[in-house]
């Protein structure tokens, strides 16, 4: 195979995997991120392993990115956003803008110690992982007015270049996977749960940023240890008045390690969970409801609302199975909240000219596509396809490389000799989020 040049868009685990995967071949891999770190939302997710692993695969995105840093074939665009593309023959161009980085040793020295250093630390931000490369960038939304000529960082970052230039780039590549990812629910939508008022109110990613940066669960309104605890499931999942039909796969699972990692760091804690289904734990859903009432208590029913209790505490209002309205105080309420289309999958799916699933997800090229024909040379990966845990986004992001290798084998036997005249698609156009894309009935 010749030296050909491949975009993958995104880097969460199954960008990454997909590079890592290409990086075996012969090819030129543009990995383009729109975040300054690597790693995707599960690059935050905590070790679960309570004496023995819980099998949450956190650690595996660790190890994935730690391989793709020693790949030498794969070019990294961090901090990049797609403004537009071209096509021209059997080339996509595509245009990006890339937020200023600093990455020489003596930057990010410089960056590291504005990090210990009160007062400024806020404007650093410190890569999710030891893993990322650079580890420290500049939270340059938080930087307005320190351009200023006369705003001066203190020693050793007053060397730093505030007047850094965003850089255009152009990207060719024959073929685009598109890792684009998920977006969680936003627990603001239901209204009744009080989530935005509540601070002891949180989603499940929020529980998973708690645990990673403070090394347990604790309850935000105090730092205090929760002792009663809920968790409720199918948060923006199988509800039909947020549109969201679909299980999301993940959150039974992902929810109940959780809880049996916050018992064994807190015995004495009580974990209430509110449930419709328990879905994709293992083969025996009715085996581990079994096992896992010994340590948890379960009622299958959804709440009605979540009201302030006392003392910081939270009320779950319910109807009981004697359809009496109950209320139940708890210290913590996590919510267990679904996957959901990715933020850009929209204006991607535009820019690119191909069709969404009625849900509003990409479809893998394997799935017998009518939405992306096989000229677009798109090749969709990981939870852009719809929900899906690490394990199989890495599979799927290997699927969708296999289909890719065998795709451009096929077009290096095509006569080149009659390219098509030039395209270009609009590009993402951040400020109305409301793109309305093709989806296929
Ligand atoms: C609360 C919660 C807990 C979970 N816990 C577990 C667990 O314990 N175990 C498990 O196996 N799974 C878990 N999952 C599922 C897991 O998060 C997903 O399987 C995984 O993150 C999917 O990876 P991805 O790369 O497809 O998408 P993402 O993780 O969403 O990564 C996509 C990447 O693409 C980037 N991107 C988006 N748009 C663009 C663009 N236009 N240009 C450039 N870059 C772009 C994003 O910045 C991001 O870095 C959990 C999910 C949730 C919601
Ligand atoms: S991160 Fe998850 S898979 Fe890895 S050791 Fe911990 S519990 Fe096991
Ligand atoms: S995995 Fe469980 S919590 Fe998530 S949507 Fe499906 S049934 Fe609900």
């Amino acid at each position: 195979m010749p030296d050909q040049q491949v975009a993958v868009i995104g880097g969460g685990i199954a960008g990454i995997s997909a590079a890592l995967e290409l990086s075996q071949h012969n090819l030129h891999i543009h990995l383009v991120e729109k975040s300054p770190f690597l790693g995707g939302h599960a690059i935050h997710y905590t070790c679960k392993a309570n004496g023995a692993c819980q099998h949450c695969n956190a650690c595996l995105v660790q190890e994935q990115l730690k391989k793709l840093n020693k790949a030498e074939n794969v070019h990294l665009h961090l901090a990049s956003q797609l403004q537009g593309i071209q096509k021209k023959g059997d080339t996509y161009y595509l245009e990006t803008k890339q937020s200023p980085l600093f990455e020489s040793t003596k930057e990010q020295e410089a960056l590291k110690a504005l990090a210990n250093t009160e007062g400024w630390e806020h404007l650093v931000q410190r890569g999710p992982s030891r893993h990322n490369i650079p580890l420290y960038t500049l939270d340059w939304s938080r930087m307005e007015g320190s351009t200023d000529p006369s705003v001066i960082l203190p020693e050793p970052a007053n060397g730093l270049d505030l007047n850094k230039k965003e850089r255009s780039e152009l990207i060719q590549a024959e073929a685009v996977v598109l890792a684009s990812g998920f977006q969680p629910f936003d627990p603001r939508r239901i209204g009744t749960y009080n989530y935005s008022s509540l601070s002891n109110v949180v989603s499940a990613l929020e529980m998973e940023k708690i645990r990673r940066t403070r090394g347990h669960h604790l309850r935000p309104s105090d730092n205090a240890s929760p002792r009663r605890i809920a968790f409720i499931q199918c948060v923006g999942s199988r509800n039909a008045s947020h549109g969201n039909l679909w299980c999301s796969r993940v959150c039974c699972p992902y929810s109940l390690r959780m809880a049996r990692a916050m018992q064994a760091e807190q015995p004495e804690s009580e974990i209430t969970f509110f449930y419709m289904d328990l879905q994709n734990c293992d083969r025996e859903p009715e085996k581990t409801l079994n096992t896992c009432r010994s340590h948890f208590r379960f009622l299958r029913m959804m709440p009605v609302d979540i009201l302030p209790g006392e003392n910081d505490s939270v009320i779950i209002r319910y109807m009981s199975r004697e359809e009496r309205i109950k209320e139940d105080p708890f210290d913590l309420v996590v919510l267990s909240v679904g996957m959901e289309p990715g933020a850009d999958s929209a204006s991607l799916a535009r820019m690119f000219d191909i069709g969404l699933n009625r849900h509003g997800f990409f479809r893998p090229a394997s799935e017998g596509d009518r939405t992306i024909p096989p000229e677009k040379d798109i090749f969709p990966a990981g939870a852009a396809t719809g929900p899906k845990n690490i394990a199989e986004s890495i599979e799927q992001a290997k699927e969708a490389v296999k289909d890719l290798l065998t795709h451009i084998s096929s077009q290096e036997k095509k006569d080149h000799g009659h390219e098509r005249s030039l395209v270009f698609h609009p590009s993402i156009d951040h400020r109305h989020g409301m793109d309305r894309p093709n989806r296929s009935p």
